[in-house]
């Protein structure tokens, strides 16, 4: 009989002793007893298609980030420094678990800009994560002695950099995104009398405050994680006030690409699975729009929350939010083809 591991047995259900009930294809159900249970099983698993969306997963800055972060950890351990990223660098507990137990640290951003860290970071090593952070933050990490790998993304690297050239050339700069967010603290960092605002609402608001003065030249950025409806209504009411306004096209097109690739998955299968950490934002953008679609679908972080009724399924389409690492993906992958999680690493 072939060893499906009794994680297997959460795809069907113990209704008397030495009895299963499996859910198959079609949801019709069928009572084995344990010795035909497993080769039940294989059957179920083998009549299932599993098809990945053709884009998913980790974006290029965050996968850029964590190879750094561990590139970083080696050279801790040769060091015999300490390492930290400063924040969490990726919204995925799985992968924040992965490199802590290879040695990376999260520093506690406010903590650190209450001046409490000094001592745990001096000599340390500290990696900037992709949302990237403000001038003064690298300054003071310098100061203190600690060593700094820069992995803000290359994409926020260049909305700081545009941000701070056109302030330099005169212009008000308006942020549209979340003023608590990382990466707007960035820019911020560069230019810090930029307004920021975080809806259609407060650009409105903005723009009355702004209306007054004469010859106003504004520079409108966005955060490259916002939505692109929210960043149209934003310029539609900020741009009104101006004599010029010079709009910047800094939207990530990461979020965007992994949605219209679940749209055209969904076209092909019969339920859908978002795996992603439940508190990445674009983790949950990318499971309404499985919503959206009407499919069956849900939001795992692990193959250990796959529910049983995902077997009664003969076409499962797979994706992953953009903070998303490889193995994750991988792990309810190999759940779903063999019935038992590999665990890979990172
Ligand atoms: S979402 Fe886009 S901007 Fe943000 S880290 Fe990923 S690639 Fe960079």
């Amino acid at each position: 009989m072939p060893d499906l591991g009794t994680d297997f047995r959460g795809t069907s259900h113990l209704v008397a002793k030495r009895q299963y009930t499996i859910v198959l294809p079609g949801r019709k159900q069928k009572t084995v007893s344990e010795e035909w249970h497993g080769i039940v099983a294989q059957a179920i698993l083998k009549a299932m298609t599993i098809i990945k969306a053709r884009m998913l997963g980790m974006c290029m800055g965050v996968s850029r980030a964590q190879e750094l972060a561990v590139a970083a950890a080696n050279t801790g351990r040769t060091k015999g420094k300490n390492v930290f990223s400063y924040g969490p660098l990726i919204h995925n507990p799985q992968a924040i678990a992965k490199l802590e137990a290879k040695g990376v640290g999260i520093l506690d951003v406010k903590a650190f800009e209450a001046g409490n860290l000094d001592e745990a970071v001096m000599n340390s090593i500290v990696v900037i994560r992709a949302h990237g952070a403000p001038p003064a933050v690298f300054e003071r990490l310098a100061t203190l002695g600690a060593e700094v790998v820069d992995a803000t993304c290359p994409r926020v690297l260049r909305s700081q950099k545009k941000a701070s050239e056109l302030a330099g050339a005169g212009y008000r700069l308006i942020i549209a995104g979340d003023s608590e967010h990382a990466e707007v603290a960035g820019i911020l960092g560069h230019v810090p009398d930029a307004i920021v605002v975080q809806n259609a609402a407060e650009a409105r608001e903005a723009a009355k405050a702004l209306a007054t003065q004469e010859g106003l030249k504004l520079v409108v950025i966005a955060q490259t994680t916002i939505q692109k409806a929210e960043y149209s209504a934003i310029i539609e009411e900020i741009s009104q006030c101006a004599d010029e306004c010079v709009v910047l096209d800094t939207l990530c097109p990461a979020a965007t690409e992994r949605q219209a690739a679940l749209v055209e998955l969904a076209r092909n299968v019969s339920a859908i699975i978002v795996v992603g950490g439940k508190n990445s934002a674009n983790t949950q953008r990318l499971f309404l729009t499985a919503q959206e679609t009407g499919k069956p679908c849900w939001h795992i972080e692990t193959a250990a929350e796959l529910p049983a009724e995902v077997f009664s399924f003969d076409r499962i389409g797979l994706t992953a939010g953009a903070s998303t690492p490889d193995f994750m993906v991988d792990e309810v992958e190999n759940f779903l083809r063999k019935g038992v999680s590999d665990g890979n690493a990172l």
